[in-house]
């Protein structure tokens, strides 16, 4: 199984801070070929709402932080001190949610 954040792709491309490095990255081909490819081998991808606060929430606690610049990419939790990298945290909620999702 795979989770993946579902993202405002054009959206996301209206942003001049993030539209060059989305463009470049291919975002949306990759998501067409990940799901080909997912599907090809039998196994299941899961697309969890963009709305859920990934980055913000503590994996560790549920801890929710008010404010998260895009430019921070560490922080600390005020529930349970952990010193949380940004993306490693969004990814570990984003999989948290999924499988959430897929046992419902
Ligand atoms: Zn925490």
């Amino acid at each position: 199984m795979i989770c993946v954040e579902t993202l405002n792709i054009t959206g996301m491309l209206k942003n001049k801070t993030l539209a060059r490095a989305i463009s470049d990255a291919g975002w949306g081909e990759f998501l067409r070929q990940l799901a080909y490819k997912a599907d090809w081998a039998g196994r299941q991808l899961i697309q969890v709402s963009q709305w859920l606060p990934s980055s913000k929430t503590c994996h560790h606690c549920g801890h929710k932080t008010k404010k998260l610049p895009l430019s921070q990419r560490h922080w600390h939790c005020n529930g349970c001190g952990q010193a949380i990298d940004r993306d490693i945290n969004a990814a570990r909620n984003i999989e948290t949610a999924g499988l959430a999702g897929v046992a419902c």
